[in-house]
């Protein structure tokens, strides 16, 4: 794998402030581990619309089709805040999304031991949590027509339309089994076939895909209301979950917050396999751009860390290398590293970015 390549995009805000780590993480990859990667560097979001007047250049959005994994920053700032909806730096991003068809969203909600404490709730629901939420992330209702808001008689109707094909059930199922397999495998499918077609034919395919194509994979279905009470209660009993775009938005925001802190949150979105057998990938962290901390030195980098140690688990078949930069992140926390986010107004002088990615390199 000498060759593998990753596109950086750093972004806006506290965007390259961690990526920035990240490089120090790839460095001592190829200094210590003789793992290369074939690297290179670009604009999105508002510092691509500085640049070129679009959140997303032309250019910039044909490497991402090239290469093996896309790694992103975050996007967006009070500077964007008034221009035009097509020229935001979102847009970037969801140009990225849209062209990648990146319809599988990967987000991780793993709690480090040294944090079970820190985190929103009681250390033994938490400790040791390792789930995996896999959300639809390119149908539903977010895009499902007629869409709109409408006159109707003598008032407005606003209308959204939740749609999804077998195709597009089949295929993010697939992703489900597959991560499974490689994790606990155990998938709960969550829907509301209980009022909804689109939840009936959800779970007959999820259904179908399992028993043709992974019957060696535990299989439960629930209602998505109930998944959420569950989540809190009992998070542990799940390994991956697999749900629409909507409830795949709110379960894995809820599962987020089970693990302590935004800074902490890596994802990954895939796509359809490549000629390689890998499938089209962008990782990023969950947080966004964060103004309110930017240029400080003060953001967590592990977030933007651990979404580099996904994409060595799922883009460049480097597992065991993954799984050695999560225990070195496991090990800074243990010794007690912490930047701000993760301590309480009264624990002391937090570590900065740099000092964090310094620690978890020599870790
Ligand atoms: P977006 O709209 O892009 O999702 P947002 O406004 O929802 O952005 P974030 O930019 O993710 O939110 O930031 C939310 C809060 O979390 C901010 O107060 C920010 O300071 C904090 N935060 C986010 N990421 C980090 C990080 N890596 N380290 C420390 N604090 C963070
Ligand atoms: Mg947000």
């Amino acid at each position: 794998m000498s060759n593998a390549s990753l596109l950086i995009l750093p972004g806006d805000g506290i965007g390259p402030e961690v990526m920035a780590e990240v490089r120090k993480v790839i460095d001592w990859y190829g200094a210590k581990r003789d793992l290369t990667f074939d690297v290179s560097e670009d604009l999105v979001g508002g510092a691509a619309y500085d640049k070129h007047g679009t959140p997303l250049h032309d250019d910039t959005m044909a490497k991402a089709q090239e290469v093996d994994a896309v790694l992103l920053g975050a996007v967006g700032g009070p500077k964007y805040d008034s221009l035009d909806f097509s020229v935001k730096p979102e847009r970037g991003l969801l140009r990225l999304r849209k062209e990648m068809d990146l319809f599988a969203n990967l987000r991780p909600a793993q709690c480090f031991d040294a944090l079970a404490d820190f985190s929103s709730l009681k250390k033994e629901v938490v400790a040791g949590l390792d789930i995996m939420i896999v959300r639809e992330l390119t149908s539903g209702i977010y895009f499902g027509e007629p869409r709109g808001i409408f006159e109707e008689g003598n008032e407005r109707v606003g209308i959204n339309t939740q749609r999804y094909t077998e195709s597009e059930i089949d295929r993010v199922a697939r992703s489900a089994f597959e991560l499974a397999r490689r994790r606990g495998n155990k998938v709960c499918s969550m829907e509301k076939a209980n009022v909804m077609e689109s939840g009936i034919l959800w779970r007959e395919v999820v259904q179908k895909v399992h028993d043709e194509d992974y019957p060696d994979v535990e299989l439960s279905h629930m209602y998505a209301d109930a998944g959420a009470m569950q989540l809190c209660r009992w998070p542990k009993q799940f390994d991956v979950i697999v749900t629409d775009n909507l409830f795949g938005d709110l379960l894995s925001d809820a599962a987020a917050m089970l693990t302590g802190s935004l800074g902490m949150l890596p994802s990954a979105s895939l796509g359809q396999p490549m000629a390689n057998g890998r499938p089209k990938a962008l990782y990023e962290p969950v947080h966004g751009s964060a103004p309110d901390i930017a240029g400080q030195g003060k953001a967590n980098p592990i977030a933007c860390i651990l979404s580099f140690a996904m994409a060595l688990r799922y883009s460049f078949d480097q597992g065991d290398e993954a799984a050695r930069l999560e225990a070195a992140i496991e090990t800074v926390l243990a010794n007690g590293a912490r930047t701000a986010d993760l301590m309480g107004p009264e624990d002391g002088t937090p570590m900065s970015t740099t000092q964090m990615g310094d620690a978890i390199v020599a870790a």
